[in-house]
Parts: structure tokens; sequence; C-alpha cells
């Protein structure tokens, strides 16, 4: 099932998960075991990302493929425009194609490591929007984005960064998926400046619950995301104790999807990092609370 069907068919918030692939057959098992877990937790669809942050592309389609085929759950593939030219982008959008895979997630992708900005590599795309059009021009699958509520951190500014958003939604997106935030206001600020310049598709947030401040510091800082002091001293005072810290992220994340709900988010892509007990307490929270079914 398409996205744009998915989101059109629910009568309920849309929950998605992503995962992304390990480097090691060690962590493939332990994978499988997650994404047990996962399904268990009924998402309507997963999405497997594609060399994000220096993690590995060899294994992408073989897991969407596992996730769509055996287990039964509709999956998309991410795709950048990272050192691919277009016979080889073609290659892959084949490739996933033929596991009967319907939806990608396309995005631009980060400058390798050692380079300061992104550059197309002869034959290539240099913004995401040029693979997006590429792949709407074959009719095959429908499309995420990326979208960024406190704006990407190359953008000069937000209004550029939303114009950018816009062109490439007009160029054939179907839903946008937003990078991870832990304030709520920046997002419906975005989302009305993306309704603003015509952005009609689904946008969805996307939410990384907590594990650890060690870690929401460094996800943040690479991707720009603010903390509120509130969470930061809620992680402090629960210090050294991964248990604690996970309960903070727990709660945390369900007040976020408790705000976003109520303001009529079509659903909600959680950024899982192949762990599955926090999610399950977010999951548990939000049903105990009868925000969702
Ligand atoms: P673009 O939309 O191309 O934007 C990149 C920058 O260029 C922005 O500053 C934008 O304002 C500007 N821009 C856009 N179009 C134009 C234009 N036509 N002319 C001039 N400027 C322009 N990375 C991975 O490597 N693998 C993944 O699997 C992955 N999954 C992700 C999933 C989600 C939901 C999100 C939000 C991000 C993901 N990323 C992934 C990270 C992403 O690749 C980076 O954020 C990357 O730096 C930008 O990708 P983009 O598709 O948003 O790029």
């Amino acid at each position: 099932m398409k996205f744009s069907e998915i989101y059109s068919s629910s009568g309920s918030p849309v929950i998605s998960f992503e995962v992304f692939p390990p480097k090691t057959s060690r962590g493939m098992d332990s994978l499988r075991d997650v994404l047990a877990r996962l399904v268990a937790l009924e998402p309507r669809f997963m999405t497997v990302t594609y060399g994000a942050m220096g993690t590995t592309r060899s294994r992408t389609v073989e897991i969407a493929s596992m996730i769509h085929n055996d287990l039964g759950i509709e999956c998309a593939c991410h795709l950048t425009c990272v050192g691919a030219p277009r016979d080889q982008i073609d290659g892959q959008l084949e490739h996933i194609h033929r596991q009967g895979i319907e939806n990608i997630v396309a995005l631009r992708g980060d400058p390798p490591r050692g380079q300061d900005s992104f550059q197309a590599v002869k034959g290539g795309f240099s913004w995401a929007n040029e693979l997006v059009e590429h792949i709407r021009s074959k009719g095959l699958f429908d499309i995420a984005v990326g979208g960024y509520p406190e704006k990407h951190v190359e953008a000069p500014d937000l209004d550029t960064d939303l114009d950018n958003l816009a062109r490439k939604v007009k160029s054939g997106a179907d839903v946008v998926i937003t990078q991870l935030f832990y304030d709520n206001e920046p997002f419906f600020r975005f989302r009305e400046e993306a309704w603003k310049r015509g952005v009609a598709c689904p946008v969805v947030p996307g939410l990384l619950p907590i594990h650890s401040l060690a870690q929401v510091e460094k996800l943040a800082s690479l991707c720009g995301a603010a903390i509120p002091a509130e969470l930061q001293d809620r992680l402090v005072a629960a210090g050294d104790d991964p248990e604690a810290a996970a309960e903070v992220g727990a709660a945390w994340c369900i007040e976020q999807c408790a705000g976003l709900l109520a303001a009529g988010v079509p659903g909600i892509h959680y950024y899982v990092l192949n762990k599955a007990p926090v999610m399950e307490r977010v999951i548990a929270g939000l049903r105990q609370r009868e925000l969702l079914i």
C-alpha cells in the first residue's frame, strides 16, 4: 500500500517506525528480535535508512524486504543522492520495486566524511527535489521527503528552507516526515508556514524517544534540534541511571505525542534506533491514555 493510501485510509493516527541496517551479522540477529517486538506494537509502516549518519547502505533493501514480505508490515526504503549517478539510482529503484515495495523516503543525504559540503557526482542529483522528480517520473512509488521544523543545518534561514521544502513537495512528494525535535512549538510554526506555501500533503512529525542525556546531546547537535531546559534538567537529575533516563525520555515523548495528536497530526514517525524497550513504553503510555487505539 502506498503512502497516500495509508494516510488517507486511516481513521486513526498513522504510527510508523524507522530502523537502520546494522553493520554486522550479530547486529542483524538482534535487529530480528527488535523487529518482532516492533511488529507487536502494530505500526502501519516501517522505513529503513540508507547510509544515515555513517551507517551502512548494503542491507537497506534486504531488511525492508524482510519487513514487507516476511513480517507483513508495509515498508519504505530510504534512498539518497550521495555518490550515486542516475543509472545507479535506477538500479536501486528496480531492486526495490522487485521486492514489492511501493514507497521511498527520498533524501539528498549528508556530505560524506571529509567533505565540507554536498557535491553531486557526475550524472547525479544535487538536491532532493531532483531525486523526487526522477522517482516520480517512473510512476512506481509514493515518496516521502524530509522536513526541518528548526531549519536544515545548511539553510541560511527557515523561510528559505521552507521554500525549498515546498519545491520538493511540488516535485512529487506525497508526505513530509520531519527531523526529530523536542519542543512542539517550532513544529507547529513550521507546519503553518508549509501550509501557507501550498504544502497540502500530510506533514508528519518525526520523534526520537531519548535513552540518555549523552545520546540526545550528540544527536541534537548534529541535526540542530534544541533541547528544552526542562528536559535537560530532568535528564541531568536522572544521572547515570539508564533506567531513570529512559523513563524521562518515554514520559517526555508521550507528552509531546499528546500535544501533537491534539493538534491533529496525521501520524507520528518514530526514530527507533533499533531499540524496542523505550518504544514499547511510549506506545503503551499512549494507549493507556487512549490517545492511540
Ligand atoms: P534537500 O531537501 O536537498 O535540502 C538540503 C539543503 O539544501 C537544505 O538546506 C535546503 O534548504 C537546500 N535546498 C534544497 N533544495 C534546494 C535547491 N533546489 N536549491 C538550493 N538549495 C536547496 N540521511 C541519509 O544519509 N540516509 C537516510 O536514510 C536518511 N533518512 C532521513 C530521514 C528523514 C525523515 C530526515 C528528515 C532526514 C534523513 N536523512 C538521511 C538526513 C538527510 O539526508 C540530511 O538531512 C541531508 O543533509 C538533507 O537531505 P534533504 O533530503 O532534506 O535535502
